[in-house]
């Protein structure tokens, strides 16, 4: 169906949000603050660390901290921020960690790349093979190919610096673009091309994986989205900490500072919410409504969207009424309808045991067929997480 179709074309050069006055950074369970209230922080100063891992993430301008609160840091933005972000990026500085990360392999480059805000420690795990997933993940998403386009040099370091962190002997780059420009230089010449159908759902991990390999879940593949070697290629062309991201809005593509709220991008967009509308974070299949439009656009962050009121029928928790649409189109040959009537009645060994919902790749696609508007993509994920803490506990 050409509605799921994932080739978006060469896309747009990226557009640069300006930055807000207030930024909302926020950061994983495990992170600690790094800066105290009303501290003035410069560009790039690391605002919260990890507590068991090198990992940080760093004040995307010069501001001063107006509040920190579970998982968040708020800042506003210093009316001089813009001289205080050059002065961050000093050129010989930058430099000096350029080539000190041109350098490293493994899980030396791992730790390095952490402190510059990029998590790259699953990267430098044991495996025989690397999958680069560069397809754009959803029906209506365009970065991929403005990132492949117009900044192949970023994409380029990121792959380069892929394989320096991983001991894999095997590489593939699954597109659905004319990748050919981006391998002419030698040193990814290790990298095969492989261009499958490009229809969601091939964008899941699973499926190009398989593309690539022509095996169902062959052991020792390691699969990597291309936002995360844009994201490594970034702090490795520069040198500078990671503090903006790439991402998708209604079909065009935004750079923006992390932490700039989504209220702010979807008004430099001109799409302004009305009321009824839902803001999704991440994708109109897989991802979620905001119900805060204050959240700060993550690093991790790939599209922001607005469903009007009335584009679609809400999801309600009506009956299944046993179509047999969700078997259909399930790229991993489950019943959805059966998993999602065993997880509404909190049935979740049976999710397991007898439907195998940890095979549930989370494409959503039951969902948007269901005719009954069933939640069915959150019950997937609730029928997968029950399950899995069932058997921990046994
Ligand atoms: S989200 Fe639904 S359609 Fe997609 S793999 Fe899981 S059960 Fe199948
Ligand atoms: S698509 Fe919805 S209504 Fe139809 S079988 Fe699946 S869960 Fe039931």
């Amino acid at each position: 169906m050409q509605r799921f179709s994932l080739d978006s074309g060469p896309g747009n050069v990226p557009e640069q949000v300006p930055a807000p006055d207030e930024f909302i950074v926020s950061f994983e369970a495990d992170f600690v603050a790094c800066v105290a209230k009303k501290a003035r922080v410069e560009a790039g100063a690391a605002l919260a660390r990890a507590q068991e891992r090198s990992l940080r993430i760093h004040a995307p301008v010069a501001g001063v901290v107006t509040d920190i609160g579970p998982g968040r840091i708020c800042m506003a933005r210093a009316q001089d921020a813009d001289d205080a972000a050059d002065e961050a990026k000093a050129p010989q500085t930058a430099s000096e960690t350029k080539q000190a990360l041109d350098a490293l392999q493994g899980a030396a480059l791992a730790e390095a790349l952490g402190t510059l805000g990029v998590d790259a420690f699953a990267l430098t795990l044991p495996a025989k093979a690397v999958v680069v997933n560069a397809l754009n993940p959803e029906p209506g998403m365009v970065w991929v190919g403005s990132a492949l386009n117009h900044c192949a040099d970023t994409v380029r370091a990121g792959l380069r610096a892929l394989q320096r962190l991983s001991p894999a002997q095997t590489w593939y780059f699954v597109t659905a673009h004319e990748a050919g420009g981006l391998f002419e230089d030698e040193s990814l010449s290790r990298y095969a091309v492989v261009r499958p159908k490009p229809a969601y759902p091939a964008s899941m991990d699973a499926l190009a994986v398989k593309a690539a390999t022509g095996k169902e879940l062959p052991e020792g593949v390691l699969a990597v989205g291309l936002h995360d070697v844009f994201n490594i290629g970034a702090v490795a062309l520069t040198g500078t900490p990671l503090t903006e991201t790439i991402f998708d809005v209604a079909g065009k593509t935004c750079r923006a500072a992390i932490g700039t709220p989504a209220a702010h991008i979807l008004e430099h967009c001109g799409l302004q919410p009305q009321d009824g509308d839902i803001v999704a974070l991440n994708g109109l299949f897989r991802g979620r409504a905001l119900s805060d439009l204050r959240h700060g656009i993550g690093k991790a962050d790939i599209s922001l969207a607005v469903v009007r009121a009335g584009t679609y029928p809400p999801v309600s928790d009506a009956p299944c009424v046993g179509c047999g649409r969700c078997i259909d189109v399930c790229p991993a040959r489950l019943s959805p309808d059966m998993i999602s009537r065993c997880a509404e009645f909190g049935l979740f060994e049976k999710c397991r045991k007898s439907y195998y919902v940890e095979a549930c790749m989370e494409c959503g696609l039951c969902g948007f067929v269901c005719v009954a508007r069933r939640p069915m993509l959150q019950y997937m994920r609730l029928a997968k997480q029950e399950s899995a803490s069932l058997e921990v506990r046994s």
